[in-house]
């Protein structure tokens, strides 16, 4: 009986649901538990961070720092045009094959799938800063920071805020392998390394260093400024527009999450695929989208209305 206790088997069969985002190990947790944190995914988050100090061991060089910032803009990108303007806000159109391509891209962030992603994205924007908000500040800091996606019951999909996105099944596989395109990238990284120390050994780079420095440094400052948004733009900046919650523009924020930081524009129209509402309100992702509408890869951006823009200067 004892035995059959500790049968390998059942920590395997909870492993490999944890692995494939399966919902029902939640099953077995009572529901006074579900708002407690989730030990797997606190434990990758803690790995990452720790992972960090390896830099020590790695050492640097210009080519791992420039890789680095090169991996954190390019997936700094993936997540404000493609998980929040497209997947969260349809702010405008693809084709199916490039939703599934900017999909993919997106898991590179390692910020899970994007109907999980946008599904409590768009919770977030009916339940502002209300009780039912899954990540305000005033429910505390940390919690609008990290701590509220590490907790049991953010662990699911809200289906009811994606039943747009339920229809396309490759989007549904992809949400259980929402890791292998972020372990891809890793893999990439050292692949990288290894061929600029083949290739142009006098950078003083390696397979190693590349992988430390673009992949778990970067994605760990990913993280942080990509919550940044959920969490100081919501307590730090101005309040042009009255929103009825605590959304704020940040340049600061927004320099660093590519346009984001004008977060209290966006709340008061996050409909538009345009953050940075005027020419001064610097928004790289919107100009990135600009082009690529040039180029035909998307289309009918939706606009900021003149209405929206003419209420600014009422605004405080
Ligand atoms: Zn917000
Ligand atoms: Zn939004």
């Amino acid at each position: 009986m004892i035995l059959k206790k500790v049968e390998p088997t059942g920590y395997l069969r909870e492993f490999a649901k944890w692995i494939l985002n399966d919902e029902s190990r939640l099953d077995r947790v009572p529901s006074e538990k579900r708002t407690r944190l989730d030990p797997p995914r606190v434990a990758v988050l803690v790995l990452f961070h720790i992972a960090c100090l390896s830099v020590f061991i790695v050492g640097w060089s210009a080519a791992a720092l420039v890789l680095a910032l090169g991996s954190y803009l390019l997936r700094m990108f993936f997540i404000t045009a493609f998980y929040h303007r497209y997947f969260s806000h349809r702010s405008y159109r693809v084709s199916r094959g490039v939703q599934f391509l900017m999909a993919c891209l997106g898991c590179t962030a390692g910020q899970r799938g994007p109907l999980w992603w946008a599904s409590h994205h768009r919770v977030h924007h009916t339940t502002s800063d209300s009780d039912k908000d899954p990540h305000s500040p005033r429910q505390g800091f940390l919690n609008s920071h990290l701590l509220w996606f590490l907790r049991r019951n953010k662990f699911v999909i809200e289906r009811k805020y994606v039943k747009d996105w339920l229809r396309y099944p490759e989007l549904c596989w992809l949400e259980k392998f929402d890791w292998i395109p972020l372990v891809l990238f890793g893999l990439g990284c050292y692949l990288l390394g290894e061929l600029l120390a083949l290739w142009f050994p006098y950078l003083g780079v390696n397979g190693a260093q590349v992988f430390v420095w673009a992949f778990i440094v970067s994605t760990v400052l990913l993280y942080h400024a990509t919550y940044t948004i959920n969490s100081l733009a919501h307590k730090f900046g101005k309040m042009r527009y009255h929103t009825r919650d605590d959304s704020r523009n940040n340049w600061l924020l927004a320099l660093l999450t590519l346009g984001e930081g004008w977060h209290n524009n966006h709340h008061r129209y996050p409909a538009a695929a345009r953050q940075g509402f005027f020419w001064w309100e610097l928004d790289l992702t919107y100009i990135v989208l600009k082009t690529l509408e040039k180029l035909g890869l998307i289309s009918e951006i939706r606009e900021v209305p003149a209405v929206v823009l003419n209420e600014a200067g009422r605004g405080r």
